[in-house]
């Protein structure tokens, strides 16, 4: 049977082999990234076998993008993204400039002309916004004041492509002519594209602040779960889509502004669970649609070009952003860590380099050297991430120290796992018996809200052996395990009995399969929440 379905060929083909490779990834103790990328060269046209379409995995891969962007504006208030804007503005514009000329720099060495060396410098300028999100997220790092740098530094570049995306057709026009009537044939599109920014911003605070809310309750009152989750991605992919074609503004941007409206509703974290699956799927698409552009050929035809791509983009950008921010009086730990998120580069170059070479300013070679210095630093990006975050982690800077070491030697106390809607109806009631514990604790704004209640925490997760040290697991005595999910609670049960194999632990589980699971494990005792509740309900009715 005849079967043309390029779309569903390169959804399936992009998982399927994605998922492979990044299990053979996870094995070899790999960043699973480092699988996905590979997965892309598997299935793009420089490799033998199946080509997936590299036009539809693009698109795909944007989707990937709104999720993400829309995710973090979740978390994001206007007024956290105000707060950083003293350091991203200037840092990524001085980030900017430095990156654009050294790839003028070398745009010179390789003999091409100016406009195609400006090009070029501007495409390594700007970082991946699904590589520094992940980065971040992995690292649980969003919600801390260098993330929040590091997401403010984020939607400035975002900004500065979308007028440059705006601005290379007049200035390509411009150069051509050369006419004098240079500036006035910029300045219009200038001006256009800075009034369309402001109304979608105008419009979002005022209309989208209103309606949107106002449609996600309604939704929620009418009690299906379904209509809620699609009502979500209805809101996230609408203005996004809409954003780009009204306002001519990106689909990240847009994203990120009805995710931060929807931050303001207490239904934020419903919000964010369903479209958690979603978005993960597609930004797995979106590494494959890189290792697709990526010709292995370049690798001997170019070597020493190449080399010179990711020194300015690993190296060059790195000690900018490093140096603004460090001038800025911020700690070597956030300077660190924010070069890092933005080493890299990513779909924006993609779109400037092929805008260029359409309009004929772009060479051939250079738009392979920005494709292949893509694929290279986001191969080289977790590595270089978890050797700043690692060696860091326990630096000076006061909120931003991953580990807030909790106060004083303690012996024989209780550590909890989750301070959400259990841990901290646990943790009042110990703190009511006199009980000394610790909450490990993964949320940022959990995280903070344990602090003002005034208790011990680590902040990180308990499946990391660094965070269950800090937290004194060595000399605790009972563990408490929270978290909603069985099987997460079966690892940290692994993790904390390989460093205390006498620990009591006690953990929550909401199914017979995470009862069963957790049993197997020789958790010695498993609260099953529905369970209980039956129980009390059955008590309640006097039947017990
Ligand atoms: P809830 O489902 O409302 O009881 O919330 C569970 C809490 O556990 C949330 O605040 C999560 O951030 C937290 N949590 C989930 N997994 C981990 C983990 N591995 N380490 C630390 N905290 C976690």
């Amino acid at each position: 049977m005849p079967h043309h379905t390029p779309l569903i060929g390169t959804i399936v083909a992009g998982l399927v082999v994605a998922f492979i490779m990044g299990s053979i990834a996870h094995r070899l103790k790999l960043s699973p990234l480092v699988g996905y990328l590979v997965a892309g060269i598997l299935v793009g046209p420089f490799t033998p076998g199946f080509v997936a379409d590299a036009g539809l995995a693009n698109e795909l891969a944007e989707i990937g993008v709104i999720l993400l962007m829309f995710g973090v504006g979740l978390h994001f208030s206007l007024k956290d993204l105000l707060s950083v804007k003293n350091i991203a503005v200037p840092g990524a514009l001085v980030q900017i400039a430095a990156a654009t000329l050294m790839g003028v720099g070398l745009g010179q060495l390789m003999g091409w002309p100016l406009m195609g060396g400006l090009v070029f410098g501007l495409a390594l300028s700007v970082a991946s916004t699904v590589v520094l999100l992940r980065a971040l997220q992995g690292a649980d790092l969003v919600d801390t004041r260098r993330g929040r740098i590091a997401v403010g530094w984020l939607i400035v570049e975002d900004l500065v492509m979308v007028l440059a995306l705006v601005l290379l057709p007049a200035l390509a026009a411009v150069m051509d002519n050369a006419d004098g009537s240079g500036a006035s044939a910029l300045l219009a599109p200038l001006l256009g594209t800075l009034l369309k920014v402001v109304g979608f911003v105008v419009v979002m605070l005022v209309v989208g602040r209103r309606v949107i809310p106002w449609a996600l309750h309604w939704v929620v009152h009418t009690g299906s779960r379904e209509l809620f989750r699609l009502a979500v991605l209805a809101i996230a992919l609408g203005v996004a889509f809409g954003a780009a074609y009204v306002f001519d503004v990106s689909f990240a941007l847009g994203a990120f502004f009805a995710g931060m409206i929807l931050g303001e509703t207490p239904l934020s974290r419903r919000a964010t669970e369903e479209t958690l699956p979603l978005r993960d799927a597609f930004a797995v698409l979106f590494f494959v649609s890189v290792g697709m552009l990526f010709n292995p050929a370049i690798v001997v035809e170019q070597p020493l070009p190449l080399l010179a791509t990711v020194l300015i983009i690993v190296i060059g950008k790195s000690i900018a952003a490093w140096g603004i921010v460090r001038a800025f009086g911020h700690p070597n730990v956030t300077a660190l860590t924010i070069a890092a998120s933005l080493a890299q580069i990513g779909e924006f170059s993609f779109i400037l380099a092929s805008l260029g070479s359409g309009l004929g300013v772009l060479p051939a070679d250079a738009r392979d050297l920005i494709l292949a210095g893509a694929m290279v630093s986001i191969f080289l990006n977790p590595i270089l991430f978890s050797m700043i975050v690692r060696d860091h982690s326990k630096d000076e800077d006061g909120p931003d120290a991953e580990v807030d070491d909790a106060d004083g030697p303690r012996i024989g106390h209780v550590i909890l796992v989750g301070y959400g809607r259990v841990g901290k109806l646990i943790a009042t009631h110990l703190v009511a018996k006199g009980v000394q514990f610790v909450v490990i604790e993964s949320s940022g704004d959990r995280v903070e809200q344990a602090q003002e209640d005034g208790l011990s925490v680590v902040r990180g997760t308990a499946l990391d052996d660094r965070h269950l040290l800090a937290a004194g697991i060595c000399e605790a005595r009972r563990m408490l395990i929270a978290v909603p999910e069985g099987y997460e609670a079966g690892a940290i049960h692994e993790h904390a009995r390989h460093l205390k194999p006498d620990l009591h632990v006690i953990a929550r589980a909401h199914s017979d399969a995470e009862v069963a699971h957790l049993e197997r494990l020789g958790v010695p005792d498993v609260v099953m929440g529905e369970r209980e509740l039956a129980g009390r309900m059955l008590n309640l009715c006097g039947v017990s």
